[in-house]
């Protein structure tokens, strides 16, 4: 698996819902979980990431220290937010933009409607870091980078000397 780098335009692709659940998919799910661990300090992936453009998520903030609310391995295939409320400013980076960090703007609170790997349709209310997260990487699966959001670049963007 290779992460694709802003500013290859392919992170800009929105991605397909999952219509079917199959072998297919589920190894893919499992080698994108793998990788996601093989990344110490990072708490999410959007398979668009590695040039997959369908709605699959995972994303796991147990082991962060800005955790809140924690609901462990969260793999979430067609994720929908279908209600917020609040706002959280956060400190963010992305695996695609190695480079920076950023202060972004999100709700605090969100539920969210998704499909397990086993086809079940599944409700998640979260919030905090986690709810974050979560919001991070959907954006992924619509193209849009956290670098998006931020108002004010040059106040809110940030060079940074390693990943961690
Ligand atoms: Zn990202």
């Amino acid at each position: 698996m290779r992460i694709l780098l802003f500013p290859d335009e392919k992170l800009r692709l929105k991605s397909k819902k999952i219509e079917k659940l199959n072998d297919d998919v589920l190894k893919f799910t499992e080698n994108l979980k793998n990788f996601l661990y093989k990344n110490k300090g990072c708490v999410g992936i959007a398979a668009p990431q590695v040039g997959r453009f369908e709605k699959i998520i995972i994303v796991d903030v147990s082991r962060h220290k800005k955790t809140t609310e924690c609901n462990g391995l969260l793999i979430m295939l067609n994720p929908e937010i279908v209600e917020r409320s609040g706002k959280s400013i956060n400190r963010e980076g992305c695996l695609s933009i190695p480079d920076y960090t950023g202060n972004v703007a999100r709700s605090f609170y969100i539920k969210i409607k998704y499909l397990t790997l086993d086809g079940q349709e599944k409700t998640l209310a979260t919030s905090g870091f986690e709810a974050v997260a979560l919001q991070h990487e959907i954006d992924h699966l619509d193209g849009i980078l956290f670098i998006d959001r931020i108002v004010d670049l040059k106040r809110d963007l940030f060079k940074r000397k390693i990943y961690q």
